[in-house]
């Protein structure tokens, strides 16, 4: 799944988890389900999290973002040598203990720690759903997938599955937004 895939995923996951729990994520939490749901990539030094944001054109947000940029290519560098791409990161293990930091971490930002969490999760559903499967009880077992065969990355089904991932995330927005509704004349 592409990084936009992974994206609307976070967004939807974050939305629906709120909308089920009756919790009220303000926006501003969003932005960080969408960055949780490319932190399992990290693992990838080719991924946008994993090349170390390099892709950035701004000279400014270059300079800044330079400690950053360099911690996620170490940590990207360490996993691919150590346990390889699309292992303990796409694990319910990798989950567990990414969700455990984050509580840990956050305590008294619940709606933080739902959206890294709930982005997180998104990720490793949204990879069990296509070819490669993920390993969820990674170091056992074998790749796991939701789907018999799996959805082909960057192909047109990729494409309608985020879309419809699209209108998960905006329906449940919709539902948490009494006044977005309103706006949008639908009461
Ligand atoms: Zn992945």
């Amino acid at each position: 799944m592409n990084g936009t895939t992974h994206a609307v995923f976070g967004i939807a996951a974050l939305a629906g988890t709120a909308l089920v729990t009756g919790a009220d994520p303000p926006a501003y939490v969003y932005p960080a389900a969408v960055v949780a749901a490319w932190l399992p990539d990290v693992d990838n030094p080719r991924s946008t999290l994993g090349n170390g944001l390099s892709r950035s054109k701004n000279p400014i947000l270059n300079v800044l973002s330079r400690p950053l940029s360099w911690a996620l290519r170490t940590t990207s560098f360490v996993l691919v040598r150590t346990v390889g791409h699309r292992t303990l990161t796409h694990s319910i293990l990798g989950a567990l203990l990414f969700a455990l930091a984050v509580y840990l971490s956050l305590d008294g930002f619940p709606n933080l720690t739902l959206a890294l969490v709930a982005g997180y999760a998104s990720h490793v559903f949204a990879d069990a759903l296509n070819t490669r499967g993920v390993p969820l009880l990674w170091p056992l077992g074998r790749p796991f997938r939701l789907l018999p065969g799996g959805i082909r990355s960057g192909g047109a089904v990729e494409v309608a599955v985020a879309l419809g991932a699209l209108m998960v995330a905006l329906y449940a927005i919709l539902q948490l937004t009494p006044s977005l509704r309103a706006l949008l004349g639908l009461l």
